[in-house]
């Protein structure tokens, strides 16, 4: 009898919306992951989705995944998880906020033509702003709240642990903790919840150097914008890890954007904060303890937030 175990989960079918830089890179990393059996990408420009899927497609027989095919709104949704990555990207020089207006337009569209979502569908956000656009896919999807979250501040926690790692000459995975608030230029490291193999990162990175850290994560989204007019990479693997954390339901603890209620004194926000997320979404969120001036950070955050979250 062969011991090879198997990675996939059998008869998964995840929807990426929007064969952009984003999803498609989405797309490629969970085939390659073997995260289901089906794949299916759907975007408005059908001849950039055709082609996606070709080149997808060349790597299916490197990988444990059934099918990576082209799709209408309409089979979205009957997915077992939708990752919504449509929308316009950050030119040079544009804030994530910049994109609000287009962005919802787009959303609320893509919602209209999905219909009626399986109820036990776990719809992820990525598209920006991603707070905002969370949000309004909470209002237009039907589904229990917190099955409906944003990628929020995965991808700047990331950077975050790789900056970290990278100071202290250690492995990024050995680094934990949390950038926090909004998905863009209100973040803020939550040092308070950053440690390193069971060391505090306080008592291991002056202040001045933990400033300049966070303002490299902070920033990196324009450094790489300005040179080569998009990021994908990186935003590939965290939505995959999330997707992986849902499917196998490993109750793990990770940043989401998700709304609030009473937590470090916001409600009703979608913003970035650590969740225990499983096969049913956030569950729960995630308390952290953090300094009075990260909470006024938070807060602050939060408010910014709130002005586009009604
Ligand atoms: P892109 O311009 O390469 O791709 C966007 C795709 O959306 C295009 O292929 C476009 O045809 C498609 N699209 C537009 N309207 C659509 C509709 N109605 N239905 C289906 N598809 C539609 O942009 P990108 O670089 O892939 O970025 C996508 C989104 O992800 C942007 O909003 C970007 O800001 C965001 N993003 C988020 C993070 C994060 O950390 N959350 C990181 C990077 C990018």
């Amino acid at each position: 009898m062969s011991t090879k175990t198997h990675n996939i989960c059998p008869a998964q079918k995840i929807a990426v919306i929007g064969a952009g830089a984003v999803g498609a890179t989405t797309a490629y990393t969970l085939m390659i992951k073997n995260l289901a059996s089906q794949v299916i990408l759907i975007d408005v420009n059908e001849a950039k989705e055709e082609g996606e899927v070709l080149d997808i497609g060349d790597a299916l027989c490197f990988s444990e995944t059934g099918c990576v095919l082209g799709a209408s709104y309409r089979d979205a949704a009957s997915a077992d998880v939708i990752i919504l990555t449509a929308g316009a990207a950050q030119k040079p020089g544009e804030t994530r906020l910049d994109l609000v207006n287009k962005n919802k337009a787009i959303t609320t569209a893509i919602f209209k033509q999905i219909g009626k979502i399986k109820p036990t569908a776990v719809i992820i956000v990525v598209s920006n702003p991603v707070d905002i656009i969370t949000y309004l896919v909470q209002e237009l999807s039907g589904l229990p709240r917190g099955q409906v979250f944003g990628t929020g501040t995965g991808l700047d926690t990331a950077r975050l642990r790789t900056a970290v790692g990278k100071h202290l000459n250690v492995y990024p995975q050995s680094v934990d903790g949390f950038v926090m608030g909004e998905h863009g230029d209100s973040e803020f490291v939550a040092w308070s919840t950053v440690g390193v193999g069971g060391a505090n990162a306080v008592d291991l990175i002056s202040a001045p150097e933990r400033e300049k850290i966070a303002k490299a994560v902070r920033t990196e989204v324009y450094e790489i914008i300005s040179r080569k007019g998009a990021t994908f990479y990186g935003i590939a693997a965290v939505t995959t890890d999330v997707v992986e954390a849902v499917l196998f339901n490993q109750h793990k603890v990770m940043p989401a954007s998700t709304r609030l209620e009473n937590y470090l004194g916001v409600s009703g926000v979608c913003i970035g904060v650590p969740a225990v997320i499983g096969r049913s979404g956030v569950e729960r969120v995630w308390s952290v303890k953090l300094s009075a001036d990260e909470k006024k950070k938070f807060q602050a955050s939060a408010k910014k937030l709130k002005e586009f979250q009604k």
